[in-house]
């Protein structure tokens, strides 16, 4: 208990800010609303979400991104739903890789940065305070479940066994020292780019790989939609 209050401690005294990204279209729901603005338990999944960063800390700095034609429909929710928490607006990119980009933008740096899917609104402190303390000790930290499925590699027209041991299913926030994760995004984009390990690795950083928690999904369905709604009842 003593350790972890010292770790407390230590990673306190870095500046914190995350970058929240939200800058997709949503087209794998269907709906008109982005997923990110849909409602889960009487309040849009993304205000869920930034609550989570704020409530673990109050002081960090909060960089939204969001897509340009959705400005006005999020200052619009904020108003609605009396949503108080400072935060910094950014139009976002094509991809996610640029959104991210834009985002840097913004940052204080000297700093630990989050980069963190709007769509994850399940992150606990835990996992939180887990990614920051390692991420000021070894660089970087990158959040992990473990798979649970069978898993076969799709090899032409055939597939074989996989040994899932040998493989971890990655979530956010993935946590950076600010100048690595700064280095990391100059450089050209690539489409194997799926999250911000992928773009520190080919610039050369060394990934450490903390436990995430298994709530902490990416709501991308319906189905998502109501595993969120049970996951708050049972809270
Ligand atoms: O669909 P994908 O897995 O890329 O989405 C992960 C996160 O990245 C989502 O929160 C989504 O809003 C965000 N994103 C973005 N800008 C894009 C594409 C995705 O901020 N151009």
């Amino acid at each position: 208990a003593l350790y972890h209050v010292a770790n407390q401690l230590i990673f306190a005294l870095m500046k914190t800010e995350v970058i929240i990204v939200a800058g997709g279209k949503g087209k794998r729901m269907n709906s008109v609303i982005p997923k990110q603005f849909l409602v889960l338990g009487g309040k849009p999944i993304l205000m869920r979400t930034i609550e989570c960063f704020y409530h673990y800390d109050s002081s960090i700095h909060i960089i939204l991104v969001l897509p340009q034609n959705q400005l006005d429909y999020w200052a619009n929710l904020c108003a609605d739903y009396k949503f108080e928490i400072p935060h910094e607006v950014v139009v976002g990119g094509a991809e996610r890789f640029f959104s991210v980009k834009n985002g840097l933008r913004h940052i204080w740096g000297n700093s630990l940065v989050a980069v963190h899917d709007g769509v994850r609104p399940f992150v606990s402190t835990d996992t939180l305070a887990r990614c920051f303390a390692a991420a000021e000790k070894q660089g970087t930290a990158v959040p992990y479940g473990d798979i649970t499925e069978s898993l076969r590699k799709i090899d032409g027209q055939s597939s074989r066994t996989v040994n899932r041991n040998l493989y971890k299913s990655i979530q956010t926030p993935q946590v950076f020292q600010s100048e690595l994760l700064l280095k990391a995004y100059e450089q050209e984009f690539l489409p194997a780019f799926t999250d911000d390990a992928s773009v520190v690795e080919a610039a050369g950083g060394a990934i450490t790989l903390v436990p995430g928690n298994p709530e902490n999904i990416k709501i991308t369905s319906f189905f998502d939609l109501l595993v969120g709604e049970a996951l708050l009842k049972s809270k």
